[in-house]
This record gives C-alpha cells, sequence and structure tokens, in this order.
C-alpha cells in the first residue's frame, strides 16, 4: 500500500484515544496497594515509586528521497536492585516519557516475580512505523541504537521486542551496538538485546513464548477452577505478536475465536474465526483485519462486550476501563498487554466476579525466555525448542501456582498478590545489602 493511501487509511480509521495519559498513575496506584498489604518499608517504598534513570533523545535520520526528520526516542530505567535493566522498544506514536515511565515500572515486577535476575526498563520511539519504509525504519533503528550508546549494554540494559518493533529491529540493534566495539569482541556483545532472528544469536521459540504464556495461564486457570476450555469463546484485541500465537495456542486446545479488535478494524462471528487464516488475511491487507470477509465488521467501540468467556487484551494499555468494563460479558481476562486494564475499570470487574490474570505474570513468557536466550548467547549455546518451551512452562507455571496460592492464602486480587511477591524479592534485595554509603 502507497504510503498516501495509508495516510487517508489512518485518517478514516484513527486509532482510539491516546493512552499514554494515566499510565503512571495506573502502576502507582497497584503498586500501593500491594505495599500497603506488606506494609512495605518506607525507605525501599521511596525508591521503588521513582525511576532510577530517564533518557529522552533527539536524533536525526535520513528519510529515503534525503530529506532529514528528527525523532525522539526514549529509554526509561526503573530499578536494577536483582539485576541488569530489561524490557522492550515500542515504535509508535503514544510513546511518551510518561507511557516509558510506567512500562519500566511495569517490568521491574515482571522480571522479579518470574525469579530472574533482572530489573525493569522501557523505551521506544514516538513514530507510526507504517508511514515509514523499511530503509528508512532501519535507518531510524540504527541511528537510535548509536545515539542509545553504552546506556544500553548485555549486563546493563537488555532491550527486547514490544509494540511495532519484531526480530529484525533486534538484528538491527545488535549488529548497531555490535559495530561500535573492536572486532575482537564484538562476537561477544550480541546479548545486548534479545528476541534477536534464530539465525542471527536468536532463541527458539521466543517469537511464541508470550502468547504460549498467555494461553498457559488460561489453561492452568481453567483447571483450577474445574472448567473445560473445549468450545470456549475468546476475543482478542490486537493480532501481533502476541495477539496471534496467544490465539493459535487457544484454537489447538479447543477454545474458539470469534472476534478479533485491532489498530483499524473490529470483527466478530459468533461461529468462529479461523486463527491461521485470519493471519493470511492479514499478511495480504498490510498488517490488518479490516474487511476480513469471513466475519462482520462491529463498532469498535461494541468489541469489549462481545458474547465471549474469555478477552485477550494484547494490544495498547488503558483499554479496559470504567466506560467498558460493565459491559462485559467474559468470566475471565489474560491480560496480553502491558497495562490493558485500568484501576477504575478493575474495581468494576472484580466486584462483578470477573477473574484476571494480571499481565505481570500473564505476558511474563517474553520475558523469561529472552532470559534463556541471554543465557545461551552469554554461555556460547543453542537451545532446542522443546528444551525453551519446557522450561517456559516449568518456570511460568511455578509463578502462575506461586501467585493463586498467595491471593488465595491472604484472599486478595492475582494483581495485588503478584505484585508483593514481586515486591518482597526486591525489598530483600535491599535490605540485604543496605543503601550504600
Ligand atoms: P505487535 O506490534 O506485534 O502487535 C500489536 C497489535 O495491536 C497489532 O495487531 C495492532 O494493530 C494492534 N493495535 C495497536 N493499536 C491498537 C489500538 N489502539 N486498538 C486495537 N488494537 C491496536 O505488538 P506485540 O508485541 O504483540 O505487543 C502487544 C502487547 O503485548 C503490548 O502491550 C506489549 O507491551 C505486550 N507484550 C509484548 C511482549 C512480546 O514479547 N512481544 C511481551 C510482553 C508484553
Amino acid at each position: 500500500m502507497e504510503l498516501k493511501e495509508m495516510n487517508r487509511k489512518l485518517k478514516n480509521h484513527p486509532e482510539p484515544k491516546k493512552n499514554a495519559t494515566g499510565m503512571v498513575e495506573n502502576v502507582m496506584e497497584q503498586f500501593n496497594t500491594a505495599a500497603d498489604h506488606i506494609n512495605l518499608n518506607p525507605n525501599i517504598r521511596k525508591i521503588l515509586a521513582v525511576t532510577n534513570n530517564e533518557l529522552i533523545i533527539h536524533f536525526p535520520a535520513k528519510r529515503d528521497n534525503g530529506d532529514v526528520e528528527i525523532f525522539t526516542g526514549y529509554r526509561v530505567q526503573h530499578n536494577n536492585a536483582l539485576g541488569p535493566y530489561k524490557g522492550g522498544l515500542r515504535y509508535h506514536d503514544t510513546v511518551d516519557i510518561d507511557a516509558a515511565r510506567a512500562l519500566a515500572m511495569w517490568m521491574t515486577w515482571k522480571t522479579s516475580l518470574a525469579g530472574l535476575p533482572y530489573g525493569g526498563a522501557k523505551g521506544g520511539i514516538k513514530i507510526n512505523p507504517k508511514l515509514y519504509t523499511q530503509s528508512e525504519l532501519e535507518r531510524i533503528t540504527r541511528r537510535f541504537t548509536y545515539a542509545l550508546g553504552e546506556n544500553i549494554g548485555p549486563e546493563h540494559d537488555i532491550p527486547a521486542p514490544d509494540v511495532n518493533t519484531n526480530a529484525q529491529t533486534m538484528a538491527w540493534i545488535a549488529d548497531t551496538y555490535m559495530s561500535t566495539k573492536s572486532p575482537s569482541e564484538r562476537s561477544t556483545y550480541q546479548h545486548v538485546v534479545t528476541g534477536k532472528p534464530v539465525g542471527s544469536g536468536g532463541l527458539e521459540g521466543r517469537d511464541r513464548a508470550t502468547g504460549y504464556g498467555v494461553f498457559l495461564c488460561i489453561k492452568l486457570w481453567m483447571e483450577e477452577k474445574n472448567i473445560d476450555i473445549t468450545g470456549k469463546r475468546f476475543i482478542v484485541q490486537g493480532f501481533g505478536n502476541v495477539g496471534y500465537w496467544a490465539a493459535l495456542f487457544m484454537e489447538k486446545a479447543g477454545a474458539v475465536m470469534v472476534g478479533v479488535q485491532d489498530a483499524f478494524a473490529s470483527i466478530y462471528t459468533s461461529t468462529g474465526i479461523d486463527v491461521e487464516t485470519l493471519y493470511g488475511h492479514i499478511k495480504a491487507n498490510e498488517g490488518s483485519v479490516q474487511n476480513y470477509p469471513e466475519a462482520n465488521q462491529i463498532d469498535k467501540d461494541d468489541f469489549f462486550g462481545l458474547d465471549c468467556d474469555i478477552i485477550i487484551p494484547a494490544a495498547l494499555g488503558n483499554q479496559i476501563t470504567q466506560d467498558n468494563a460493565p459491559s462485559i460479558k467474559a468470566i475471565l481476562i489474560a491480560e496480553g498487554a502491558n497495562g490493558p486494564t485500568n484501576v477504575e475499570g478493575e474495581k468494576i470487574l472484580l466486584n462483578r466476579g470477573v477473574a484476571i490474570i494480571p499481565d505481570i505474570l500473564c505476558n511474563s513468557g517474553g520475558v523469561i525466555t529472552s532470559y534463556f536466550e541471554w543465557l545461551q548467547n552469554r554461555n556460547g549455546e543453542l537451545w532446542k525448542l522443546e528444551e525453551v518451551m519446557e522450561k517456559l512452562e516449568t518456570k511460568l507455571g511455578a509463578s502462575f501456582h506461586n501467585v493463586l496460592r498467595a491471593a488465595e492464602e491472604r484472599n486478595i486480587d492475582m494483581r495485588t498478590a503478584a505484585y508483593i511477591i514481586a515486591i518482597e524479592r526486591i525489598e530483600k534485595a535491599y535490605v540485604q545489602r543496605g543503601i550504600f554509603p
């Protein structure tokens, strides 16, 4: 599709309201709720309530026609008490300092909950990548990496894919970062990013790991509640890396996808949407579900109220709110995205008995396998797909049961339970080490 036509399409189908606003308030309220529950040491509360480092970079890159454009990139490092900063890079026009702050904090809780030796960071570029060619995106990515310089590094801060970035983006970052090192040690730096293509140091299975983790959490939750997943109807918001893989594993387990929403359109059919057929349509349709012939196009505001059992939000933050929570019919929300449910929306859902598997648990399959990729590169190993999936299932399964047990023992929701486990691990590290000097 021509860029001009894409511009027109975006104008006709504007994305829902910008959603960065309120994400920091959201994550802080979630943090404070958990901290209150455990009477978190007030000094540690002070430390965790702020981010360690925040970087805003304005950098130039050349368009294909030779014009120079200035872009704004962000990297926020929230906390590294447990190990190097870890978190994705997002290319989206909602990326700003607040979004990066909130997403960095979520990464700290996520890596801690998963028991990984990492802290939390996040960043990205404020950009609509659909308006740029591949070669322009390559130059933008490489120049941003160069500008980040030593603010990232395999033992310091390790980016990964997020919305609108993928294995190719990570390969460009790795190559640019490694190119700035001396030739004799270049190859020892490939774990500066995870989520690379398998041919360039990536891990077998990293592509499907987040979606598989979402599915696994749903499956384990259903088993706990003695509910058969076969025939259960689910809807997915965002049919990218996370949404597609989660849907595929759900379908394989016998569940039926009845609705999908992406940045351009929302579709629904009660008889079920075949995941691979929709994926094929998207590939041929500039990444959009729009005009999929086997389902009806519906109004975007009706999406979350569709008749279904499970909702998988796998797009952006603040999508399930006080505005649409009252109309939700599903019994379970499995948060593939980061921060998809705001605090007010969550209160309504919990009061109505709708369960939520929180993002820091539900989508942690990605960072768990990113850790495996990092280890693989660091140790000069090549892991097999079966090994990766088995280790992921063991680690995420243990996390899931820890959260569920904590929620039951304390009679609290799963998000607060997950936060408590995550925060207590970081608290312990601070208490043992003390504060320099
Ligand atoms: P992606 O770029 O592959 O896909 C994003 C999808 O969301 C696309 O289908 C896009 O059309 C859709 N989308 C964008 N804006 C939308 C809007 N306003 N309304 C509806 N749909 C919209 O991204 P991804 O990697 O699948 O990430 C999705 C979410 O999962 C993000 O919140 C990300 O932070 C989170 N996440 C991703 C990973 C990972 O490994 N990729 C890991 C953990 C969490």
